[in-house]
């Protein structure tokens, strides 16, 4: 990499970068910040194994098949660089096991290698998975499953292993211009830090970290259950990843893969303040759950569920926002949200890194803050 590191000549701040928050996005920066050697301090106000935020479980869904191409340039890079991790680590952290995502409203995702399936395929695609009657259905035959916890844990300890200092019950307070406008002192609980660019990847608390935006943020309560490994039905190449739009949301689900069982969740649950622990799942919430499993994978045995919530953060366009703040270009924002953001964890991280070493990224414009409408740190509210 032939760009400058910030702080080139500027030796006597603590770090190049500080980035707080080390859920999946905040860990894949501080990693590709370290690969390229750049002074990097990471801090999380909780200890690695919290649940309080978005990134805890073992498994998340990758795929190929998006709304818009404009998503298209994005997807690729984190499908090399889920591949580039896989080098650095010697082992893949994604399955691919194909995806089927039905939807009452044909045509509405799109991808390189996706496509409309005839619903005499359905069953010859994925065996498993009941798709209502009415129903078209798109094929996205590089979907799969990433290995969300072992790939949290990788991009931490080799972060650490290339020199990145993360400071794990060290809660950020905030951000003021050094003096002399000589870079930025990051306040924390546990003293000062200054630096030459600050990102903040705090997932559910980018309202709390930019009070400026907190009118594009809302935060969702999101449960999940977990039905019982080694369940041939439940894995490829009978089951894949699937999704089924129904009126009440996009019930999501994972396949039995990397030994973590099958997994199914929806994307729809109450505005919640992430001050506040989510709520475990009732067993009315879990049962709710295990009739979508029986509906859509009868095959499988869902009697035993391991069930947990999750935190969502939504924007307006379910797009996230990654950039500088336009009112603090030093200060960098990634909020990459709205419940399907860790399958690009590595390609956030690349993003930050290169951000943060002033590499242009035109293919990121769609995720700018600007788009809100925000010049100055002021919501455009008509
Ligand atoms: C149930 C569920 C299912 C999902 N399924 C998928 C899926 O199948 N595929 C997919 O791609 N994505 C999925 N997602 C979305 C994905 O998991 C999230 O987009 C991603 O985990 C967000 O990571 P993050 O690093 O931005 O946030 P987080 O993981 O929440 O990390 C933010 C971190 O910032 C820290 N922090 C906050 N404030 C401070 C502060 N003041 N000081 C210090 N630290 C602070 C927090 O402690 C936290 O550790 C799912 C999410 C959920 C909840």
């Amino acid at each position: 990499m032939s760009a400058a590191r910030p702080t080139d000549a500027r030796e006597h701040l603590d770090a190049d970068v500080v980035v707080v928050g080390l859920g999946i996005h905040g860990s894949a920066t501080v990693l590709e910040c370290a690969l390229r050697g750049l002074r990097v301090i990471g801090i999380d106000r909780f200890e690695p194994d919290h649940t309080r935020g978005s990134s805890h479980g073992a498994t998340r869904m990758i795929r190929r098949a998006y709304p818009s191409p404009v998503w298209n340039p994005l997807v690729d890079r984190a499908y090399s660089g889920w591949d580039r991790w896989a080098g650095l680590a010697g082992r893949s952290f994604v399955h691919t096991t194909g995806g089927l995502y039905a939807h009452a409203r044909p045509g509405s995702l799109q991808g390189p290698g996706c496509g409309l399936l005839d619903r005499d395929d359905f069953t010859t695609v994925m065996p498993s998975l009941a798709v209502p009657a009415g129903y078209a259905a798109v094929h996205d035959p590089n979907a799969g499953v990433v290995e969300a916890a072992q790939a949290l844990a990788f991009a931490r300890s080799e972060a650490a292993a290339r020199g990145a200092d993360l400071r794990f019950g060290v809660a950020y307070q905030g951000w003021r211009p050094a003096e002399e406008g000589d870079g930025i002192v990051v306040d924390t609980d546990a003293g000062t830090i200054t630096t030459a660019k600050l990102v903040l990847a705090v997932g559910p608390w980018a309202a709390e970290a930019v009070p400026e935006l907190a009118g594009i943020f809302e935060v969702w309560r999101i449960l999940t259950v977990t039905a019982r490994a080694g369940q041939e039905v439940a894995a490829a190449p009978l089951l894949g990843s699937f999704s089924v739009d129904l009126p009440e949301g996009l019930v999501f689900g994972l396949p039995e893969a990397g030994g973590h069982g099958l997994k199914l969740g929806v994307d729809a649950g109450e505005v919640w303040d992430p001050a506040v622990a989510p709520a475990p799942p009732t067993e009315e919430e879990i049962d709710h759950l295990r009739s979508l499993l029986q509906r859509f994978v009868p095959a499988a045995d869902v009697e035993h569920l391991d069930a947990v919530a999750c935190l969502y953060t939504m924007t307006p366009d379910k797009r996230f926002v990654v950039g500088a703040l336009p009112w603090a270009p030093d200060v960098l924002l990634a909020a990459a949200c709205s419940g399907h953001g860790f399958k690009f964890g590595p390609a956030i991280g690349e993003a930050l890194a290169d951000l943060v070493q002033g590499l242009p990224r035109p293919d990121l414009d769609f995720l700018a803050v600007e788009r809100f409408g925000v010049a100055d740190g002021s919501l455009e509210t008509s």
